[in-house]
């Protein structure tokens, strides 16, 4: 389920491997996940292009040294195309419930297409609907009375003229620091509502200098300007884990940046974060301070005690009459609740198992739930690396545990309780100490479970999970008759 870049990378892992009898159900038109929702001006990724793309699909050119939103789509289009994907994604289904059948050791995955009900039987789901999925919404009294237009970052309303309006956005995070900087020369007057500030550092965007190009066209030159960007993004996970050491280094650096972009001492003030360094996501960012600094745009740091019809009004008791309220407000992520329903071992639902907060063994395998994966599940975001590359490693993985479990005749497998409780105990407990404990976020329930985060290196996800266990697993026998 889901034909983003997870769903893309376990078809094309399985497909490589003979596993060929795969079907991908989106609930878009198309595939791309996040880069066909997120359109909205700006939109492109924070992590370098030559990164932010499959290791065993890579381009011999990217235009920019940062991809915007389109150049990223196509790649997934293309990739998708290039390695027989595309005609195994079935666009416009909803899947609505995935239920385990002990008796056929089988799936069966109901949904809808168009206004049609569907039913499949599945020996193996992979739920690769993401993570940041589901708009959030700020939970503000009176959000409904506001008589001007609204819409959510993640979909941006493309037939709304903004030229000339007075506009609002609500939230100051990855998102915002795209969008802000795109809309501001448009707009009459644009208000940035800001809960948090937050810790930049600049994005060097740029189109990929021709002498860089040609090089990368090798590929062994290639390989070696990944492992120099994989090396350089780790250092943000490095300063995260060692907040008083080299995090300091991280926020003197971070410092000296907004203090250069952010001349003022009274804005700088209001935009100043008041968290370590890297609790938060650590904004790339080059345009969203000096956005702040033009004479339409007003960065106010009130919080919004409720909404009329005119717009916000905030515990000052000002109304900031707009046009448009934007929601940049982020997703709702760490419930984690799918967007199906799922019902494993004994008719025992994903949120029964979740009681104690989203878990899965390596962020993939939820006991009671038999050859059932998550792509991009618990604790398997990161907020200094490249998420594509801890999607490859899961995708292995995935495609390693089905063909363990056909090796040992079993028609599925299940991953043992103990072994999923050790392993979540362990990454939690990695955490302690780290930036991203001293501050809520939404990597993080409201009671402070770490959730969302992978607490360590990229390649330290990578070690674990090249090699399913055979241990960790039991394997369910075809049902005998
Ligand atoms: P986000 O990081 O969750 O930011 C949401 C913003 O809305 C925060 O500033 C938050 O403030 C604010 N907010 C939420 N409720 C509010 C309320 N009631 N009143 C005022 N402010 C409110 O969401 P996002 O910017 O969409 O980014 C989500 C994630 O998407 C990122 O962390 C990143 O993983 C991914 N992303 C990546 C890229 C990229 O370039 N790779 C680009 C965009 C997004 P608080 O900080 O106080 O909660």
């Amino acid at each position: 389920m889901g034909a983003g870049f997870g769903g893309i990378a376990v078809a094309a892992e399985l497909l490589r491997h003979g596993l060929d009898d795969v079907t991908l159900l989106e609930a878009a038109p198309e595939l791309g996940g996040t880069w066909f929702h997120n359109r909205y001006p700006g939109a492109a990724c924070d992590v370098p292009s030559h990164l932010y793309s499959y290791s065993f699909a890579q381009p011999p050119s990217w235009p920019r040294l940062f991809s915007r939103r389109d150049e990223i789509l196509r790649y997934a289009r293309e990739t998708a195309d290039a390695l027989g994907v595309t005609p195994r994604v079935v666009p416009d289904t909803t899947v609505t419930s995935c239920t385990w059948d002990e008796e056929s050791r089988t799936w069966t995955v109901r949904g809808r297409r168009g206004g049609r009900a569907e039913e499949r039987v599945a020996d193996a789901v992979v739920l690769a609907t993401g993570q940041l999925d589901k708009p959030a919404f700020p939970a503000l009294e009176g959000l409904a009375d506001f008589a001007g237009h609204s819409f959510h970052s993640a979909r941006w309303d493309q037939d709304y003229d903004l030229r000339g309006k007075r506009v609002a956005v609500i939230g100051t995070g990855a998102s915002a620091a795209q969008l802000v900087p795109e809309i501001a020369p448009l707009v009459d007057h644009l208000t940035v509502f800001q809960r948090t500030g937050n810790w930049f550092l600049p994005r060097p965007d740029r189109p990929v200098p021709a002498a860089l190009d040609r090089a990368l066209r090798l590929p062994w030159a290639r390989r070696l300007w990944r492992r120099f960007l994989y090396h350089g993004i780790e250092l943000i996970t490095l300063c995260i884990r060692h907040p008083r050491t080299v995090g300091r280094v991280g926020a003197l650096l971070s410092a000296a940046h907004m203090r250069c972009q952010l001349p003022d001492p009274e804005l700088r003030r209001k935009a100043w974060p008041d968290y370590p360094f890297g609790c938060k996501r650590v904004l790339l960012s080059s345009d969203f301070l000096p956005a702040l600094r033009r004479p339409n745009v007003e960065l106010v740091t009130e919080p919004i005690t409720r909404m009329t019809r005119e717009g916000p009004i905030t515990e000052d008791g000002r109304l900031h009459a707009v046009d448009c309220v934007i929601h940049a407000t982020g997703f709702r992520t760490n419930t984690f609740m799918l967007p199906m329903a799922v019902r494993g071992r004994g008719g025992r639902s994903i949120e029964e198992a979740w009681a104690r907060g989203a878990r899965a063994h390596l962020g993939i395998m939820v006991p009671g739930f038999p050859s059932l994966f998550l792509m991009y599940g618990p604790n398997t975001n990161t907020s200094g690396g490249s998420v594509l590359f801890f999607l490859e490693a899961q995708a292995a993985y995935v495609r390693r545990a089905l063909q363990l479990a056909r090796r040992a005749g079993a028609s599925a497998l299940d991953v043992r309780p103990e072994v999923e409780e050790a392993g979540v105990e362990a990454v939690r407990a990695r955490f302690s100490g780290t930036a991203w404990q001293s501050c809520s976020s939404w990597y993080r329930t409201p009671d402070g479970r770490d959730v969302a985060n992978w607490p360590g290196y990229m390649g330290e996800y990578a070690d674990r999970t090249r090699e399913p266990e055979p241990a960790d697993f039991r394997f369910l026998r075809p049902q005998a008759g």
